[in-house]
């Protein structure tokens, strides 16, 4: 893996944060193995997967090493160790639950908390394609990250929608790119 570009470092740490259930795992899963698991209730192996990523329009690249909890997430908050060298964060909700949009704030006060404010942040409304049940609006979404100085994206482990996008768009950003 060779970096390409002075902005990028070789080895990148992202962290996944946001409420249980608003599908980190899935989106890790699909980005990591291209894959899907329905059936799945609860962070499924290993709580940290890693993935080579090139920066799309380039030949920057380098490995992204995704922080994913093993359900920690249900407690008040995170052990600091989780975000210590973070380069950058992606805060996912739930577009069916607008609780966990509310609760998208929260994660972002921890994370300034213990990490600063120099992360790259991505906010994600994931779950699209839920359609129906949709409680929070795209707007509503790319408001708040635009509140928070983050880049936005909705997707859909499901079908895997913009996935890529999410884990791109952080290398991207890293690179000095604006995607
Ligand atoms: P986590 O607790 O944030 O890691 O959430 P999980 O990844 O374990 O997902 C929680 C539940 O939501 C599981 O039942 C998943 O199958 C489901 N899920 C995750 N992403 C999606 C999605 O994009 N669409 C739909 N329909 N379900 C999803
Ligand atoms: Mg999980």
């Amino acid at each position: 893996v060779n970096s390409g570009s002075l902005g990028l470092p070789p080895r990148v740490k992202l962290v996944l944060l946001g409420d249980s259930g608003v599908g980190k795992s899935c989106l890790a899963l699909r980005f990591t193995r291209g894959i899907f698991d329905a059936g799945s209730r609860a962070t499924v192996g290993a709580a940290f997967s890693s993935a080579t990523v090139t920066v799309p329009g380039s030949t920057a690249s380098c490995k992204l090493e995704i922080w994913d909890t093993a359900g920690q997430e249900r407690y008040q908050s995170l052990a600091p160790l989780y975000y210590r060298g973070a380069h950058a964060a992606a805060i996912v909700y739930d577009v069916t639950e607008r609780r966990t949009f509310a609760k998208a704030q929260h994660w972002l006060e921890e994370l300034r908390h213990y990490a600063g404010l120099t992360m790259v942040l991505m906010l994600v409304g994931n779950k699209t394609d839920l359609m129906p049940q949709r409680q929070v609006a795209e707007e509503e979404g790319r408001n708040l990250a635009d509140s928070i100085g983050a880049m936005f994206v909705e997707t859909s482990a499901a079908t895997g929608i913009n996935v890529a996008e999410v884990f791109e768009g952080v290398a991207s950003r890293l690179a000095g790119g604006m995607p």
